[in-house]
This record gives structure tokens, C-alpha cells and sequence, in this order.
């Protein structure tokens, strides 16, 4: 498969897009910062990258920190050559900001370092999210919490961050009680071997020019519990005593910490689908007050980093096609839930990689400097 990684390459930088409520700042007046990256050759890696040099973000030395794998590949920043080391509790001399982005374990074992060298850390593993010391931001809901950190500040789940940049304006004008809510999520979300696996399967179903209903595949999944192509795996990380997985339970935990609702509830069912990029939910909320439309159109369009795509009679509403790449998230399909008390039904759509992840690590790192 010798042009697969070109394929990956394209998903990982997809064209960035302009974006309506959340425009890349002028330059920051600020000192340069040393910032480190912790998993630079990831999925989530190479958008902190972008979004580092694209948002302006006032970096005076960059350091790319990645496994012994890729200690001495090269990436770009602000078209200078950058090699990538090794990872190791010594990589923090002098660093003031690191991104951390290799994964639970990961952060676990180094971040503490890290804070011990003198950085604030970003962390978007799910490692730090639900400790009482760790302010979990997303900046266009809590920015406030950023200023209670003890050196480690937690990105969120990337499902749960896209849905509240919906659910929470809603939630101030009308009071969420519960959520029920489907997420269809891109593979990237499962990082850089995921995209292969899902290319993979595609070119193997083309090669063989299978007919539509042959599209099984004769080929053993590695990242995913079953084929990905052309298949949608109710199956998004590990599960639970209660049936839910791990990622379906973070909407109700981590929803509770970012928007300081300790009596939000929410049964998510999260499904794995053969898109590359960007993850799409379909929520119905019920509130306290009765939910108006018009007002809660009002709401959704003056809230910052969210588009309003709501047209269904030209068949315009938010696809993961479209949002991909793209820094704001979209929501659409707005109507009053016929089955809830004081409900509202939508969809939201949101490129995981920017606002679920890289996006929203470096929008907390502005706060800081
Ligand atoms: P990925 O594409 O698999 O990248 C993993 C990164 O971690 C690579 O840079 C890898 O380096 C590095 N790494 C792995 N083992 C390491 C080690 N022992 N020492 C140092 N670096 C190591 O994964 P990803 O999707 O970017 O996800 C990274 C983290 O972000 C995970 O915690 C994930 O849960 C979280 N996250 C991801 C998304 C998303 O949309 N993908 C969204 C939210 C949160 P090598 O290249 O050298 O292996």
C-alpha cells in the first residue's frame, strides 16, 4: 500500500477553512513561549502544529517530543525544519507550555515532570479531566476555570466538547435537565492508524471492484473491533458495569465539570462510522423552561465558534464533510422534540481534530499567555 500514507497525510491536513464565530486572532502581544509538544507525530499532534502557527501563537522555541519510533523525522513549523525527540522526563528544561497529546498513559507518567521543569501543561488525553484539581476548559463555556490550575489544565472528551458548544447556550437561555443523544464519529478520532485502516479497507473493496452488497471484506481489523468501511460499530472505547462505554459516559461527567451542572444527565449512544474527519450528534434536550424556536435560533447564532446551517428546504444543514478542517463547529436541524417535555431536538457537527482537540488545547494556551 505505498501511497497510503499520502492518503492519511491529506486527511491530517485537510485545508483549513475561514471561520465565522471564532476568527484567528492578530498577533498575541506576548514574550515568546517555549512550547513543547507531546505526541507531535499524532492525529491531534499535527493540527497543534497548524493551529500553533496559524492563530499567530507566540512561540519563541518549539519543542516536538513524539516516541523513539520517530526520534529524528522532521516536521515544519513556520516553514523551518523541526527534528522530533524522544520523549523523556528531561525533555522540559526551559519549556512553558506543553501539549500534551500521546494518550492517557502518557500524560500520566510525564506531565508530572513536566509541571516539576516549570510548564503548564494542556493535557487532551482524558488522564487529568475528572480530577478536582484540574480545571476540564472548554474557553467559550469555562474560560474562568483556567485560573484555578495547579499546573495541569485538561482538554476535554472531543464528543462532549462539540455537543456543549450547542447544548450550553441553549442551557443558559432554557436550563438543560437531560440529554439523549447518538454521536457518529469520524475515525481519525481513533488517531493516525485508524485513517489507515479505514483507507485500507476502501482500497482492498475497490481492488476487488465488489459489488454493494459484498462489501465484507476479507481482511482482520487491527484498531477497530470490526470492519470499519462501509459499517457503523456501536463500539467507541472500552465498556462499562452499567453497559455504556467509556466514552458514552464522559457527555454526563465531563458535561457536569465544564458547565458546572452537577444534575446534568445524559444517555449518549456513540457509534463509529467510516468518516474520516469530523464527528456529528444528534441530541434531544430537555429543559427546565419551555423552549422557544425563534429564541433559541437567537442564542445559537450570537454564540462564538458555532455556526447556525438550518435550511432544510434547499437540503442545507451541518455535514461532516463540510466542517471538516474547519475551526467553528455547525449545528441544524432544529425542531421542537415531539416526545419531551420542553424539548428540543438537533444535530451538531464539530472536525474533532480542531474543536475537540488541537483547536481547543492551543485556545486554552492563548488564555494563558
Ligand atoms: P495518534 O495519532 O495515535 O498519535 C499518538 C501520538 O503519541 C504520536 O505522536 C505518538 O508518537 C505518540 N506516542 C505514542 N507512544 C508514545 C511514547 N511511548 N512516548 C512518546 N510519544 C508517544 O493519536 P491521536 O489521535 O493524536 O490522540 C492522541 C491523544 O489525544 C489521545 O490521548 C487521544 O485520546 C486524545 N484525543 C484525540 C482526539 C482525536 O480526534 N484524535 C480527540 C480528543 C482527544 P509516534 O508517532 O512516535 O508513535
Amino acid at each position: 500500500m505505498p501511497d497510503l500514507p499520502r492518503l492519511s497525510e491529506r486527511i491530517l491536513f485537510a485545508p483549513r477553512r475561514a471561520c465565522g464565530g471564532n476568527p484567528i486572532p492578530l498577533p498575541l502581544m506576548s514574550t515568546p513561549k517555549h512550547v513543547a509538544i507531546v505526541g507531535a507525530t499524532g492525529a491531534v499532534g499535527v493540527e497543534m502544529l497548524r493551529c500553533l502557527e496559524e492563530r499567530h501563537f507566540p512561540v519563541g522555541k518549539l519543542t516536538l517530543l513524539a516516541s523513539a519510533r520517530s526520534a529524528g523525522k522532521t516536521m515544519t513549523f513556520k516553514g523551518q525544519p523541526l527534528t522530533v525527540q524522544e520523549l523523556t522526563t528531561e525533555s522540559f528544561g526551559g519549556v512553558d507550555i506543553a501539549l500534551f497529546s500521546a494518550g492517557g498513559g502518557i500524560s500520566r507518567d510525564f506531565a508530572p515532570a513536566a509541571v516539576k521543569a516549570g510548564a503548564v501543561v494542556v493535557d487532551n488525553s482524558s488522564f487529568f479531566r475528572m480530577d478536582p484539581n484540574t480545571p476540564l476548559v472548554v474557553p467559550e463555556i469555562n474560560k474562568a476555570d483556567i485560573a484555578k490550575h495547579r499546573g495541569i489544565i485538561a482538554n476535554p472528551n472531543c464528543t462532549t466538547a462539540i455537543s456543549l458548544m450547542a447544548l450550553y447556550p441553549l442551557h443558559q437561555a432554557f436550563g438543560v435537565k437531560r440529554i439523549v443523544a447518538s454521536s457518529y464519529q469520524a475515525v481519525s478520532g481513533t488517531g493516525a492508524q485508524a485513517i489507515e485502516e479505514l483507507a485500507a479497507q476502501s482500497r482492498l473493496w475497490a481492488s476487488e471492484n465488489r459489488a454493494w452488497d459484498a462489501a465484507k471484506l476479507d481482511c482482520a481489523p487491527k484498531v477497530y473491533p470490526h470492519q470499519i468501511a462501509f459499517n457503523a460499530i456501536p463500539h467507541v472505547d472500552a465498556f462499562l458495569d452499567n453497559g455504556y462505554t467509556k466514552e458514552e459516559m464522559k457527555m454526563e461527567n465531563e458535561g457536569r465539570k465544564i458547565m458546572g451542572h452537577p444534575d446534568f444527565r445524559a444517555s449518549v449512544t456513540c457509534v463509529r462510522i467510516p468518516v474520516f474527519r469530523a464527528h456529528s450528534i444528534a441530541i434531544a434536550a430537555e429543559f427546565e423552561k419551555p423552549v422557544d424556536l425563534q429564541r433559541a435560533y437567537e442564542v445559537l447564532r450570537a454564540a462564538p465558534g458555532l455556526q447556525v446551517i438550518d435550511d432544510p428546504a434547499n437540503k442545507q444543514y451541518p455535514l461532516a464533510l463540510n466542517i471538516a478542517g474547519q475551526d467553528d463547529c455547525a449545528v441544524g436541524r432544529l425542531r421542537v422534540d415531539c416526545a419531551l417535555t420542553n424539548g428540543l431536538s438537533f444535530w451538531v457537527v464539530g472536525d474533532q481534530l480542531l474543536k475537540g482537540a488541537a483547536l481547543n488545547a492551543v485556545q486554552i494556551a492563548e488564555c494563558l499567555v
